[in-house]
């Protein structure tokens, strides 16, 4: 593919910025060698202002979401996409978010261009586990962790009773709450089953892989080594 293309592509801006960024210098090589649109060079070796470019193809994010933000693209209030480079946006193919957080829940949100990830990550036989805490209105009554783990609890308008889920009382109004699917509001729909009301929730993991202390709104990519430990 042309470079000129490629780097498009990658959403760095459209094809009329890209050739004024070889016109200006700052498309380079490592060695800080500027290169010109009709060079041949592989992706790794191409830097744009120093940097090198994002990956190709298989681009893994984690975000921390923060609450007061959507994962949709189209809602007219902040979308998780105005919390990373715009050139995330542009991408081709696409950056999707992995599954969805409520716009009043925070924590770990994965974003990848890579449909067969994401596929393997909310499709429902992979049972990922997913981790929350919620903090509640109520106080637990103590038969909130059995009610879970039965694997018969049924959600208001649903057909099949959701899979066990493991309960961690954290203190009388705190939980960790660990899933194995992903259904509509799920989490606050199974408190609501049990007579609480959900007031906050985060998301701290999914598989193995934790937030850990990246702070609320900021993002890092993520390398294989961090996919390795998220199945
Ligand atoms: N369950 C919920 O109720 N909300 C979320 O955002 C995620 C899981």
């Amino acid at each position: 593919m042309k470079l000129v293309k490629h780097i498009a592509n990658l959403g760095y801006g459209s094809r009329r910025d890209v050739q004024w960024m070889f016109r200006e210098g700052r498309v380079t090589d490592a060695a800080g060698e500027v290169l010109y649109a009709d060079d041949r060079v592989e992706h790794d070796a191409i830097r744009i202002d120093g940097e090198p470019l994002d990956p190709p193809s298989g681009l893994l994010l984690m975000l921390h979401k923060p609450v007061g933000i959507t994962c949709s693209t189209k809602d007219p209030g902040r979308v998780v996409y105005d919390l990373l480079p715009p050139r995330f946006r542009l991408r081709s193919p696409a950056l999707s978010t992995v599954g969805r957080l409520d716009r009043d829940t925070s924590g770990l949100l994965l974003l990848t261009d890579d449909g067969q990830l994401l596929h393997r990550i909310i499709a429902p036989k992979s049972k990922l586990p997913k981790v929350y805490v919620a903090q509640l209105a109520d106080e637990l009554r103590g038969d909130e962790a059995a009610a879970f783990a039965s694997g018969a609890l049924m959600l208001d308008g649903e057909k099949t009773p959701l899979l066990p889920a493991e309960l961690e009382p954290l203190d009388a109004r705190t939980a960790r709450l660990t899933l194995h699917e992903g259904r509509y509001h799920q989490v606050r729909r199974m408190f609501a089953a049990v007579g609480n009301h959900v007031a906050a929730l985060h998301r701290e993991r999914i598989g193995g892989l934790a937030l850990g202390e990246l702070p609320a709104g900021e993002w890092r990519t993520l390398d294989d080594a961090a996919r390795a430990v998220l199945f």
